[in-house]
């Protein structure tokens, strides 16, 4: 697990030292406890040793207590939330806290590695303080992000004739919005208007607005025309809670979609998107037909076909939503 070099934070000095041999490594709930007395460790996901307690993995921590945390990908901190809507905000290189309104001290200093967040064992008690009373599973929707892909000056995909991906999903998350606010759901736009909207900001945006659900929308193209239908996508390599509900809303969504609206072929994928891996709650993207196949091309461009594929996945997250229990 952990070879060649290592490194030991002690007494907020960061040491390299090369090939230290431990025995056993156990790992639980995102603490990591070492057998040996001079230990670790290399990377994201290797623990950090103090000389005192084993540092934890916020990250891995709030996942398995079903808390969200959110990461951003610029700046050195986290904001981990309960649904109540209680918070803590962390940040790397500082031993001080906020949770719920009040400054504590932690016994030392939190640290960043790899993109990974690590501070001294006291966070567990505070992690407790706001531990989900409901998980994700039973909770309602109330906030849902909709994302229109691309803007701007980033066109997307483009038919010969020059129809474009940022058009369509503009119109679509348009659609989408309306059909999901008459049944009382707040929506969050990404955006509202032809602008380029860097990824980054569309998940920041998201997870500070704290929405409950995000959809992302798009338009497909292939190299080969013959590839064609709609596809909606979740994050692969997920197991916790967010993406276990991201699978579920993208069953919902395509069923919905293959009940009501003639495509080609209905598929139901994982991949590793910048928007579903760094939004904080159930993500999901749909591409909601090839822009480079002849007949796909020609149902999208209709805005009767668009309304009608909008209204599906409407009822595909309603659908979702509704399944769950309060
Ligand atoms: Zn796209």
């Amino acid at each position: 697990m952990v070879s060649g070099l290592l490194r030991v934070w002690y007494k907020n000095k960061v040491m390299m030292i090369s090939k230290i041999g431990f025995s056993a490594v156990l790992f639980a709930g995102g603490v990591f406890f070492l057998s040996n007395s001079a230990t670790l460790a290399d990377s994201g996901s290797s623990p950090f040793f103090t000389g005192r307690a084993a540092y934890v993995s916020v990250d891995a921590v709030c996942r398995t207590k079903g808390l969200r945390c959110n990461r951003d990908p610029l700046l050195k901190n986290r904001v981990v939330k309960n649904f109540s809507g209680d918070f803590m905000k962390l940040h790397a290189g500082s031993e001080y806290i906020l949770i719920q309104g009040k400054v504590v001290r932690l016994e030392d200093k939190i640290i960043l590695s790899n993109d990974a967040l690590w501070a001294p064992p006291m966070i567990l008690k505070y992690i407790k303080r706001l531990e989900l009373k409901k998980p994700l599973g039973v909770r309602r929707i109330r906030k849902i992000a909709v994302d229109a892909g691309h803007g701007g000056q980033d066109f997307g995909a483009m038919s010969p004739e020059g129809f474009k991906e940022k058009d369509l999903t503009l119109e679509m998350a348009t659609l989408l919005r309306d059909e999901l606010q008459k049944h009382g759901i707040e929506v969050l736009m990404t955006r509202d208007k032809d602008v380029f909207v860097p990824l980054p900001e569309r998940a920041r945006l998201v997870n500070e607005k704290s929405a409950d659900l995000f959809v992302s929308v798009h338009v497909n193209a292939a190299t080969t025309p013959t590839m064609n239908g709609f596809e909606v996508y979740s994050l692969a390599d997920a197991s916790d809670d967010v993406a276990k509900e991201s699978e579920k809303l993208a069953g919902r969504i395509a069923g919905e979609v293959e009940k009501s609206v003639t495509v080609a072929h209905k598929r139901v994928k994982a991949a590793g998107f910048y928007v579903l891996k760094w939004t904080d709650c159930p993500a999901v993207l749909v591409e909601t037909a090839y822009l480079s196949n002849p007949e796909d091309k020609e149902k999208i461009k209709d805005s009767a076909y668009r309304e009608k594929m909008m209204a599906a996945v409407a009822r595909g997250i309603l659908d979702y939503n509704e399944k769950k229990r309060d």
